[in-house]
C-alpha cells in the first residue's frame, strides 16, 4: 500500500521527470540466490538498477554512529539499490559491490585515493577505476558444498546483519582480551580476563560457522535441523569444522576487495596496498 501511494505522488509531482533515474545496472556475486522472499525483488536478467545518492543518503552515511552499527548502510542501499527490499537479509557477499556501485552511480567511475609509500612514506595520488573494481567480482561462483567424506556439508552466504552482529561482537571481546594488559590488574585478574574474552571469541567463531551450514548429507540421509547440526559440530572431530571453516575463509578471500598494485612516484618502489570500500574512501573525492 505504502509503496501505491508513493508511485501515486510520483505520477502527480509536476517535477517527477527530474527525479533521480538509475545510473548504472549491476550483477550481484550472489546471482539473487540466499535471499530470504520478499528481500529481493528478483530481476528476470539478473540485472539491477543503481540510482545515485540523495542528500539525505550522503548525510545518513556521514554519522559514525549509524555507520558502525550498519543501519546507514542499509537505508543507503534501501535507497539506492530498491529491488534490495530488505538489506539486512542481504548475502554479505553482496554488500561491497552495492557500495562501490552506489559510489560510481554517484561520484562517478574514478574514485580518487591517497597512498603512502611503505619504502619512502611519501604520498601518493591515484585514481581508481571503479568499473575495473567492479569486473573482479564478475567470475565470482558462490560455491555452496564442502565435502568432509563421507559427508556432503551444504553451506550458505551470511547475511549482511549476521556479519555485522558477529564483527560487532568480536569488536567487544577483543576489548577485553586487550585489557588483560592493563598493568593495573594483577596477573590473576589479566589471566582470567583474556581467558574468558578468548573462549567467547572462540564460541563466536564456531556459532557462526555451524550457522552457516544448512545442511548435511550422510549416507544415512540428510539432515537440516540446525540444533542438530550444531549439536554434531560440537561433537565431530576437528577435522570438519576446520574443513567448512577453510572453505569459508576461501570464499571471503575470493570475494574481498583485491590489494591494489602501485608504484610510488617519488622512489619507483611497486607495493601492493589493501583498498577499503569505507567512509575515509567513498567520500573521499567530496570530503
Ligand atoms: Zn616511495
Amino acid at each position: 500500500m505504502a509503496e501505491m501511494q508513493n508511485t501515486a505522488a510520483k505520477q502527480s509531482n509536476p517535477l517527477s521527470n527530474y527525479f533521480r533515474q538509475p545510473k548504472i545496472w549491476i550483477r550481484l556475486p550472489s546471482k539473487g540466490k540466499y535471499y530470504p522472499s520478499d528481500s529481493l525483488e528478483h530481476s528476470v536478467n539478473d540485472e539491477y538498477p543503481v540510482f545515485a545518492m540523495t542528500a539525505k543518503d550522503e548525510l545518513l552515511f556521514k554519522t559514525p554512529d549509524a555507520l558502525l552499527s550498519g543501519q546507514s548502510t542499509v537505508e543507503v542501499i534501501k535507497s539506492c539499490i530498491p529491488a534490495i527490499k530488505e538489506p539486512w537479509n542481504m548475502p554479505a557477499i553482496d554488500v561491497d559491490v552495492c557500495l562501490i556501485a552506489i559510489r560510481l552511480a554517484t561520484y562517478g567511475e574514478d574514485m580518487d585515493v591517497t597512498v603512502h609509500c611503505p619504502k619512502c612514506n611519501e604520498e601518493n595520488d591515484y585514481s581508481m577505476n571503479l568499473r575495473i573494481w567492479l569486473g573482479q567480482f564478475d567470475n565470482f561462483d558462490y560455491n555452496d558444498e564442502v565435502d568432509v567424506d563421507p559427508l556432503k556439508v551444504k553451506i550458505r552466504p551470511y547475511s549482511y546483519r549476521e556479519v555485522t552482529k558477529a564483527s560487532l561482537q568480536t569488536l567487544e571481546q577483543q576489548k577485553l582480551v586487550q585489557i588483560a594488559t592493563d598493568d593495573s590488574m594483577s596477573d590473576e585478574e589479566k589471566l582470567a580476563k583474556f581467558q574468558t574474552g578468548f573462549i567467547k571469541l572462540t564460541d563466536l567463531t564456531v556459532d557462526l560457522i555451524a550457522g552457516c551450514i544448512t545442511r548435511i548429507e550422510s549416507p544415512e540421509g540428510s539432515v537440516s535441523d540446525s540444533k542438530i547440526i550444531k549439536d554434531f559440530i560440537d561433537n565431530a572431530p576437528k577435522d570438519v569444522f576446520e574443513k567448512v571453516h577453510a572453505h569459508v575463509t576461501e570464499i571471503k578471500k575470493q570475494i574481498d576487495l583485491k590489494p591494489q598494485e602501485m608504484k610510488c612516484s617519488h622512489c619507483g618502489h611497486e607495493f601492493s596496498t589493501p583498498i577499503a570500500m569505507d567512509q575515509s574512501n567513498f567520500f573521499g573525492v567530496r570530503s
